[in-house]
């Protein structure tokens, strides 16, 4: 049995011993009244001090004694003293029994054999959930019984010693059911079902137990995220997301044995090692580190189900536990905080919990929180950076949102977008960006601004939210007057998800009818394949800064051409971002890009000022 299995029985036997005490405390001056008309009340008198007194307030000193903070160790000792106490209690009618049987009063003899046989069924019915303890309680009530059958030596009394031997047999089997219950009940409530692992409530309690008993020592906690798990489920299925769950469990219980770790599943596609202590808190770090990479690749590798070979990764989050003054659900939290970071930066890796990814989250929470307050408190404002043709001349821009907190500052989009994104702010902001960015792009159209595109950018959490093509759609109607003379693209980064490929599909060819096309951000980053590319309707495609900025070295210059000759092909205009020097900008011009972004020609900017910019800018 291990330690929280242990802790059901621990609460159990200690709700008992009161039951066991009321019980004996109620029915044991019975004897007294025996004593008063059979013998002479002297031997039932003490009998009775040991049943009422004595017994019970041993009982009632362990009851008290318990509590669930007690180190495992203390737990067994007392579980132990328990075991003897509750033997000494049933077995100690055997006392008056011996005492009565020895009377030449038959009456005696029955109403002791009836206590006996009394005793043997509670005993079998209170004491079943251990083992050892209900065996030999039931046995020594039982065994002086049917000696007693045969000293008698009759043919009746061999006849009730035989009938005692398949009483005694029926207790314990049914005790034994009921122990093989209660240990099966207990193991389901401690236990996931799929992988057989233990569960969040066993984990929390061999944490919570390790924290207390190992307060100046060190040991680990991993919490294990698999990646795009859901994908798996969603494509291909809860079975085949079944058996991979399985066999991850596996993989985590064959390492973790040999390493003497426990592993747990939190539920999900969330799993939980905690380690064996170790005396140095260096130590348990290394050991940390070593382990969470051996168990990564362990789980990286291939994975054949059902005839697909499947490859999954996982974000680990680590905590180190040394302090027992701390709850234990507090360790959880800072491996599930390093966890996400591990999720948020790329995922498939490893982060370990300390106070500055404490501070970086904390700082994370309270942008979450003052965003929240951003719309409302008109906080947040639109740029635009020109995009401008071969010619140098402005054909249009994209829209940059800008976020300046009075408490925080000026926040940047690469900071804020993506916990909007976390929190689902996202779509409330997006909104709000949409309506902005439309009413300028009607003003601009009445105003026959030269420009010719407008774009701006659309998370995917975004397009993906049902009510998207709605919203759009009310909110060009709302601010976009007929023939506006300007063509709005909405940029997105690649997808992985085939899952949400026809759905964004869908999407692109309901806007298409409002004149919105789309183009891919961020190109060459991301996950998308030409096949992806060729699917989706697009008009235009950006090369990412990352490209640009080494756009000199040869090999980034083949995989520029590539990009180029792949959007030439699909028929697609080819915007180079991040544009910072006129070197950068001519070796892309060389290479046929359409349109070029970037700090070389302006950073993004208020309304105002790029349409003073627009109107400035003519033709080469
Ligand atoms: P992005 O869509 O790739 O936008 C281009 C980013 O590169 C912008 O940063 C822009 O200011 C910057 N940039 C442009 N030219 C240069 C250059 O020559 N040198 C350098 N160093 N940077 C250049 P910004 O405005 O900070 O935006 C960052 C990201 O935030 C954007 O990347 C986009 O993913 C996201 N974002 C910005 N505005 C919005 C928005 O309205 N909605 C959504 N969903 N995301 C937005
Ligand atoms: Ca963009
Ligand atoms: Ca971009």
């Amino acid at each position: 049995m291990n330690v929280s299995e242990n802790l059901t029985f621990y609460k159990f036997m200690h709700r008992q011993i009161l039951i066991i005490i009321a019980l004996n405390v109620f029915t044991a001056p019975g004897y007294l009244l025996m004593g008063y008309f059979y013998t002479s009340m002297v031997y039932e008198a003490i009998w009775l001090v040991l049943m009422i007194l004595i017994l019970p307030v041993y009982g009632y000193s362990l009851y008290k004694q318990f509590s669930i903070n007690m180190t495992i160790v203390q737990k067994e000792i007392w579980l132990t003293k328990i075991r003897y106490f509750m033997f000494t209690y049933s077995v100690a009618w055997s006392l008056m029994f011996v005492y009565y049987i020895s009377s030449d009063n038959l009456e005696m003899h029955y109403i002791t054999i009836a206590t006996q046989i009394g005793s043997g069924v509670v005993a079998a019915t209170l004491l079943a959930s251990q083992r050892k303890l209900f065996f030999f309680t039931v046995i020594s009530i039982m065994l002086p019984l049917a000696i007693y059958f045969l000293v008698v030596g009759q043919l009746f009394s061999y006849i009730l010693a035989f009938f005692t031997a398949v009483l005694t047999t029926v207790l314990l089997y049914a005790a034994k059911n009921t122990n093989d219950y209660i240990v099966k009940s207990n193991y389901q409530a401690y236990h996931d079902k799929l992988t057989k692992l233990g569960n969040r409530r066993y984990f929390l309690e061999i944490l919570e137990s390790s924290v207390r008993e190992f307060g100046n020592k060190y040991s680990y906690l991993l919490l294990i995220d698999l990646d795009y798990f859901k994908t798996v489920n969603d494509t291909l299925g809860h079975d085949i997301g079944d058996e991979l769950l399985r066999e991850v469990a596996r993989r985590m219980v064959m390492l973790s044995n040999k390493y003497d770790n426990n592993v747990a599943r939190l539920g999900g596609d969330e799993f939980c090692v905690l380690s064996h202590v170790y005396d140095s808190e260096d130590e348990c770090l290394n050991s940390a580190k070593l382990f969470s990479e051996k168990l990564l690749s362990e789980i990286k590798q291939t994975y054949i189900i059902k005839e697909n070979h499947l490859h999954i990764s996982a974000s680990i989050g680590v905590s180190v536990l040394n302090n027992s003054s701390v709850d234990p659900a507090k360790y959880l939290k800072e491996a599930d905080m390093a966890m996400y970071e591990a999720k948020y930066h790329g995922r498939d890796g490893i982060i370990v919990f300390t106070e500055d990814l404490y501070a970086l989250v904390q700082d994370k929470l309270q942008i979450e929180r003052l965003l929240y307050f951003a719309i409302a408190n008109e906080e947040l404002s639109l740029n635009y950076q020109p995009q401008v043709n071969t010619n140098d001349k402005v054909i249009g821009c994209e829209v940059l949102v800008r976020w300046n907190n009075s408490k925080l500052g000026a926040i940047g989009p690469d900071v804020f977008i993506p916990i909007a994104e976390d929190t689902g702010y996202i779509i409330e902001l997006g909104e709000y960006i949409l309506i902005e960015a439309f009413k300028t792009i009607n003003e601009w159209s009445k105003n026959d601004l030269a420009i010719q595109t407008v774009s701006i950018n659309i998370s995917m959490r975004q397009i993906l939210n049902k009510d998207f093509v709605n919203m759009v759609v009310k909110t060009y109607n709302q601010y976009i007057e007929p023939n506006c003379k300007i063509r709005i693209i909405f940029e997105i980064t690649e997808t992985s998800s085939s899952d949400n490929l026809s759905s964004l599909k869908e999407t692109i060819k309901q806007l298409k009818e409002y004149g919105i096309a789309f183009s891919i951000d961020d190109f060459g980053t991301g996950y998308s394949s030409i096949s992806y590319l060729s699917e989706i309707s697009l008009v235009e495609l950006k090369i990412d800064k990352t490209f640009v900025d080494k756009c000199s070295e040869a090999k980034q210059k083949l995989l520029i051409k590539l990009m180029v000759d792949i959007a030439k092909n699909l028929n697609l205009t080819v915007v180079a971002e991040g544009v910072e020097t006129l070197s950068q900008r001519k070796i892309l011009e060389e290479m046929n890009c359409d349109l070029y972004q970037g700090y070389l020609f302006s950073k993004p900017v208020t309304k105002e000022e790029f349409q003073k910019l627009c109107t400035l800018s003519t033709d080469r």
